[in-house]
């Protein structure tokens, strides 16, 4: 069943697609041809997952119930891999807060209800978390809590102070404060996804102190461009025009 888009992001919607289309790529999840965990293309039409899900899924801890995600970011020679890597250096400019901001807002505000329909959890058992940065820079927080629309619902998660350890699935990578009431059902939020190794171990992080059911968001999944079977995806898909109207959580018309 398709959905409008709620009228408080319609604006968002209409600058993105004006200013940004040209270069914004919704990410796909279609069988057959993209990973049903993070939308990475796949290398058999019968491979559920990439490789990296494929082995997360194995893991004995429990990882994250369904992603959103809702462009791709292209390595290295690409405006959106640029818009990513810029926005997490070390001075992001106005602009690329601007976007990234327009686009949490449109995958956030757009979609939150099609995240909650999706986990069947009601929205007072709902809470929101953000990966923390291991650098600790706190950009990402600060936008998602500005569009919160109950921002008390935050449910903190830290980076763990005994050493942290990058790249790897490691759910004691982080941590929730003791004593922290835990909402049944967490949407999690990260910027870019690359392995997934990080979002995944905060999700399990955070069933481990309690929740339920968690759902990571990411604003864009960074692709490899040599990888044959992105490779392959992008030469049949790549010029697509954006459609904010695209749901992130299905990749196609909002549950
Ligand atoms: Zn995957
Ligand atoms: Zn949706």
């Amino acid at each position: 069943m398709t959905r409008d888009l709620p009228s408080s992001v319609q604006p968002v919607a209409a600058y993105l697609s004006a200013d940004h289309g040209r270069y914004l790529l919704n990410a796909a999840f279609n069988t057959g041809s993209t990973c049903s965990i993070c939308s990475t293309p796949v290398n058999h039409v019968l491979d559920a997952y990439c490789p990296q899900c494929r082995q997360l899924t194995e893991s004995a801890d429990s990882i994250c119930d369904r992603v959103g995600i809702l462009i791709y970011a292209v390595q290295y020679d690409t405006q959106a891999y640029r818009l990513v890597q810029q926005y997490k250096g070390n001075f992001p400019g106005p602009d690329h807060i601007l976007v990234m901001r327009s686009l949490l807002a449109l995958g956030l505000r757009g979609h939150v209800e099609c995240d909650l329909k999706l986990s069947g959890f009601a929205p007072r058992e709902m809470g929101w978390a953000v990966v923390p940065s291991s650098k600790g820079r706190d950009t990402l927080t600060t936008l998602v809590r500005r569009l919160a629309a109950r921002p008390e619902t935050q449910v903190p998660l830290d980076v763990t102070p005994h050493g942290f350890e990058k790249h790897v699935f490691r759910p004691a990578n982080f941590v929730v404060p003791p004593g922290t009431d835990v909402p049944r059902h967490v949407l999690l939020i990260d910027d870019s996804w690359v392995s997934g190794a990080n979002a995944q171990s905060a999700a399990s992080a955070l069933k481990l102190a309690g929740a339920h059911d968690v759902s990571i968001f990411a604003v864009a999944r960074v692709l490899k461009p040599t990888y044959e079977p992105t490779k392959r995806f992008l030469s049949e898909f790549g010029q697509r025009s954006f459609d904010p109207s695209i749901c992130p959580w299905t990749g196609n018309v909002c549950p």
